[in-house]
């Protein structure tokens, strides 16, 4: 930093000098050109009275809030109140609002993997698909007309129940995932399983495709409903590239 004297300061009328000097505190920093003093210090001098402000004002308002917890605890038994709550409630635009509301919310949480509340799911959903991962590939296999599932087969996976369970998880929002209870859920091939028959020849490699975890999503039965079979959706093809690069498959 270049020197300049506070005379000089003065006269150009800047608001800092340096001196190059350290300050009773050791700081080695700019002036203030009116009071002298370091600009660290009054820094943090002025940083350490802000979090006392803040600090006593914290204690306030905690006292405040728990005035109002009382207050609540006991007005919210009262029978003309609860009366009162439940009419409110029961309005159909109130349903419609706190719906859309939740959604936000849920959809604010992120992956399930993250969140507390998702984690309730996650357990459900890990005790409930077991079987179902053992029907899933059978359904797979024969879908593709290859029969059902043979041992060999098994082997071409590569992968564990648990790892597809993880994985399935992972691309899932907590939203997606408890709408998929509610409503029922399905596996999902992105490429759908009539494309990939239609394109491959070799049969285990269309098994191979279909069940390779990158190509596998949860989905609500609502919603598999509304994309099945539709190739030409950006997702779909952009799976379909990224699949066809992985495995090598030329058209
Ligand atoms: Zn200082």
């Amino acid at each position: 930093m270049e020197i300049i004297t506070r005379q000089r300061a003065l006269k150009e009328g800047l608001k800092y000098y340096f001196t190059g000097k350290p300050c009773k505190h050791g700081h080695i920093s700019k002036r203030w050109t009116i009071g002298k003093s370091c600009i660290e210090c009054t820094q943090t001098s002025r940083r350490k009275k802000m979090k006392k402000e803040y600090d006593s004002k914290w204690i306030k308002n905690l006292d405040n809030r728990k005035k109002k917890e009382q207050y609540y605890a006991v007005y919210y038994k009262k029978p003309e109140v609860i009366e009162r709550r439940k009419e409110y409630n029961a309005k159909l635009e109130i349903k419609e609002k706190k719906k859309i509301y939740n959604k936000k919310y849920l959809d604010k949480l992120g992956p399930v993997e993250v969140t507390k509340r998702g984690n309730k799911y996650r357990r459900k959903w890990i005790k409930t698909s077991k079987g179902k991962f053992r029907r899933f590939i059978d359904n797979t296999s024969r879908r593709l007309r290859s029969g059902k599932l043979s041992k060999s087969k098994q082997a071409l996976l590569g992968y564990s129940f648990e790892e597809y369970q993880e994985r399935l998880l992972k691309g899932t929002s907590f939203s997606g995932l408890k709408e998929a209870y509610e409503f029922g859920y399905h596996v999902d091939h992105m490429v759908p399983l009539s494309y990939n028959s239609d394109t491959i020849f070799c049969k285990e490699l269309q098994f191979q495709i279909a069940m390779d975890l990158d190509n596998l999503q949860l989905l609500a039965k609502t919603e598999n409903h509304k994309k099945s079979g539709k190739v030409c959706l950006p997702e779909v093809q952009e799976a379909i590239k990224y699949l066809w690069t992985k495995y090598n498959v030329t058209l």
